[in-house]
């Protein structure tokens, strides 16, 4: 494909010397992650302060820990919008590299990678599934086995940018479920998906994969909305 479509820069399209990287200017921009984060779910905190975010130290999360490489900011959707809806589907070489640094210790120990699961209905339409696309390139990059379709949406669900924590948890309620046959037993399972918000979809494919069998959940994602408290 390289004779066809150069390189280009993950957030607009300057030339780069190769695949998944950033050209200059943006990777000035771009807002990467680093401590103190909640060492739990990952989100951002002010420097000095504490070591899990109000919502974890308020509820465990489903999850046992979750990590992102970017800040979900105007520069990142540029990134994954394109990625996620407009059929950028080369982004996510990219994306997973940018992923492999915070979720190196994560890469490292999982036994397998899970996306998270779309609707088939919304699958049909989009006809792909980002968090797949993602979860099979850091597949590739790390040597970890991938099962895109370990989860399933039992029922589409409404998008929850608009709702409250409460209203988010009731719409993912008895959403997701391990596909049958799918049994982790005992096992280390790395789920992925482009951005984490609330954390509630997280938290409902954690449920469904430890209820499956699997001893460990983690989450990671590209990007990650920065403030937990904007619920
Ligand atoms: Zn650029
Ligand atoms: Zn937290």
């Amino acid at each position: 494909m390289d004779t066809l479509l150069p390189p280009a820069c993950l957030a607009c399209d300057t030339p780069v010397p190769e695949d998944g990287l950033f050209c200059l200017a943006c990777f000035r921009t771009a807002h990467f992650i680093t401590a103190p984060y909640c060492l739990q779910c990952g989100v951002p905190l002010p420097a000095g302060g504490q070591r899990r975010c109000d919502v974890c130290t308020a509820g465990n999360p489903g999850f046992t820990t979750a990590r992102a490489a970017l800040f979900y900011d105007a520069m990142a959707q540029n990134l994954i919008l394109p990625f996620k809806y407009g059929d950028r589907t080369e982004a996510a070489g990219g994306l997973a590299r940018l992923m492999r640094r915070p979720g190196a210790l994560m890469l490292a120990k999982a036994d397998v990678l899970v996306p998270v699961p779309l609707h088939p209905s919304r699958l049909r339409a989009r006809r792909y599934n980002q968090a797949a696309l993602l979860a099979k390139a850091l597949s590739r990059l790390s040597g970890r086995r991938c099962v895109p379709d370990a989860l399933q949406r039992l029922r589409p669900t409404a998008p929850l940018a608009r709702m409250g924590l409460a209203a988010r948890q009731a719409e993912m309620q008895g959403a997701i479920a391990a596909r049958p046959g799918f049994a982790p037993m005992g096992a280390y399972v790395l789920l992925i998906d482009d951005v984490m918000t609330s954390g509630t979809t997280a938290n409902a494919c954690a449920a469904a994969l430890r209820a499956a069998g699997a001893a460990r959940v983690d989450v990671l994602t590209a990007a990650r909305v920065a403030d937990p408290r904007f619920e």
